[in-house]
């Protein structure tokens, strides 16, 4: 089965189409800057030319059609027709407590969807339009929703409850979700696959470093920890987002600069972390280049990183009692040997023992430790896409 994966923002829309057997990708792409004017869809068919496409996208539904037109075109598309996209799995960021795994949208579970706007008020109504837009022109292929929280609703209340009055929780839905749960799940999987181990016998703690950040604990297969909070903003210092701070920061600095907690969190959410800790640095490779330099400000930040990756780690090996494998994945996890290097030496109690050759490598799927070494440490790339089109099948075919 042909499975269109979607994964809706609130100006740019993500698309694979992957054929479920043999988990080949048949095209993929990218709609920019709908609605907002210079749009334009990036497209890759494979063994196909690539094609960019300035057009004007209004909306979504100007968007998905040119997707939908770009895979079916008689010289750039990769199938004939509609029909052959057997089911549309669409990334869908916050299920809430109501959605543990993977399901197909129907009318009520589009209602209850629409319940968790108030959870993530920018990307749910995105994720909905992108559903919409696909069941008007797609009405008889089927939709499966994939949460980015679903993965981590086996937390126990110890890891997920905040210490707030209770009633926060009993009525306004506030304690830990976590996000990143279809890399997570991916990636823990992959690792248990690489060692030879099945998932259920190991310990593991994936890092899914990249422009957003969060760190894992997966004890047999099932998520028991995870940085990210109530909101993506906590945790880890990440590219633009301050990580864990005290709350109190929030009014104290709005009274400083005579401006309110709204346009503070404005700051902590978009001009923080490494982007705040230097003169506006997002991007890893430009971090790096800076630590060469020997910019002070970049080597303070890239310290701060790598420090709050590896007391989270120590944090996670402590829930679970123990560590066998810890997974290094996305843009950073995936490309930055300094910076697993980094995380790594903080870690010698667990007896991780890094191959520098290994590490330097970086090879998908590898391992990075000596073989003496008592955690293993691996290079996974993470595979939302292909995970969604998994769950998607899976969905469909217990109908
Ligand atoms: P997101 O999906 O959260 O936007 P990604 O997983 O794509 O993030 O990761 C983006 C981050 O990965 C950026 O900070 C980028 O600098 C970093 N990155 C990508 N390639 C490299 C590389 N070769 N070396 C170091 N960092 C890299």
């Amino acid at each position: 089965m042909n499975v269109l994966v979607i994964n809706c923002g609130s100006s740019s829309l993500k698309f694979q189409l992957i054929n479920s057997e043999t988990e080949d990708v048949l095209a993929k792409g990218l709609c920019e800057r709908i609605g907002i004017g210079g749009s334009r869809i990036v497209y890759k068919p494979t063994g196909k030319e690539k094609q960019v496409i300035e057009s004007p996208m209004p909306n979504h539904t100007n968007a998905v059609s040119l997707v939908l037109e770009c895979l079916t075109h008689e010289t750039y598309g990769v199938i004939k027709s509609l029909d052959e996209i057997g089911a549309v799995g669409h990334r869908a960021v916050h299920g809430g407590e109501k959605f543990s795994k993977a399901v197909l949208i129907t009318k009520e579970v589009r209602k209850i969807m629409e319940g968790t706007i108030e959870l993530a008020p920018l990307h749910v109504p995105a994720n909905l339009i992108g559903i919409d837009v696909c069941s008007q022109l797609m009405p008889e292929t089927p939709m499966v929703a994939v949460f980015d929280t679903a993965f981590h609703q086996t937390m126990p209340q110890k890891a997920f409850l905040y210490g707030v009055p209770y009633k926060y929780y009993t009525d306004y839905q506030i304690r830990r979700y976590g996000f990143h749960g279809t890399s997570h799940s991916y990636v823990s999987k992959r690792t248990a696959e690489i060692l030879g181990v099945p998932k259920e016998n190991l310990k593991t703690i994936v890092c899914h470093l990249g422009n957003g950040a969060s760190v894992c604990a997966v004890d047999g297969g099932k998520s028991v920890d995870t940085s990210m909070g109530f909101t993506p903003i906590t945790g880890l210092v990440m590219g633009t987002r301050c990580g864990d701070i005290d709350p109190e920061i929030i009014e104290y600095v709005a009274a400083k600069e005579g401006t309110t907690a709204h346009s503070v969190m404005e700051v902590l959410n978009k001009k923080s972390g490494i982007y705040g800790l230097t003169d506006g640095i997002v991007d890893f490779r430009d971090l790096r280049a800076g630590c060469d330099r020997g910019d002070e400000a970049c080597l303070r930040a890239m310290e701060i990183f790598v420090y709050n990756v590896a007391t989270r780690v120590g944090a996670y090996a402590a829930a679970m009692n123990g560590v066998d494998a810890i997974a290094f994945t996305a843009g950073i996890g995936e490309n930055a040997p300094t910076v697993r290097k980094a995380v790594c030496e903080y870690l010698g109690y667990l007896g991780v023992k890094i191959d520098d050759a290994a590490n330097d490598a970086g090879e998908d799927d590898s391992i990075i430790t000596t073989p003496d070494s008592k955690t293993k440490v691996l290079v996974v790339p993470t595979n939302e896409e292909l995970m969604i089109a998994r769950e998607t099948v899976e969905v469909v075919k217990s109908l």
